[in-house]
């Protein structure tokens, strides 16, 4: 069957709006781009640690106001966003209201710390693939002994 272009679930699509059915998740009985779902998935946890450690009596729409415009209209990653959050949790120094959250993002510090995280990633990746690469050394290791246990030397 030739592939189907579908519409993509997420309001705020990355791709304008719909895509190769066969590049989608589904969800429910809808599809998203993959990106598109980490971002969605990734607004809801800065939702969630905004009530848990700074306020549980936030005003919603505000909070979502503030996020659609850094994450959507400024287009900053959705995954920085939240560790900034976190990393401005863990400093001590929360956004007082949702306005806060410009600060927050904007801290230089947090940028090069998350640059530094995704970077080690990558390269964790990278070196988790060159040893996949690897031929399997092990395999000739037991064709050696005819795959039967060698006597112990006493
Ligand atoms: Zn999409």
């Amino acid at each position: 069957m030739a592939d189907k272009t579908v519409k993509c679930a997420y309001k705020y699509c990355l791709h304008g709006g719909s895509g190769l059915k066969s590049v989608m998740v589904s969800w429910g009985n809808r599809y998203i781009h993959q990106d598109c779902n980490v971002q969605r998935e990734a607004i809801g946890k800065i939702r969630q640690l905004y009530l848990d450690k700074v306020s549980d009596t936030v005003v919603m729409s505000q909070l979502n106001s503030v996020l659609n415009t850094i994450i959507h209209k400024r287009r900053t990653s959705a995954e920085y966003v939240y560790f900034a959050l976190n990393s401005a949790i863990r400093d001590n120094r929360p956004p007082k209201y949702p306005a806060g959250l410009y600060y927050v993002v904007d801290n230089y510090r947090y940028k090069q710390a998350f640059n530094r995280k995704k970077m080690l990633e990558a390269q964790k990746k990278y070196g988790e693939k060159q040893e996949d690469d690897r031929p399997p050394v092990l395999e000739a290791e037991y064709s050696y002994t005819g795959g039967r246990k060698r006597p112990a030397l006493d």
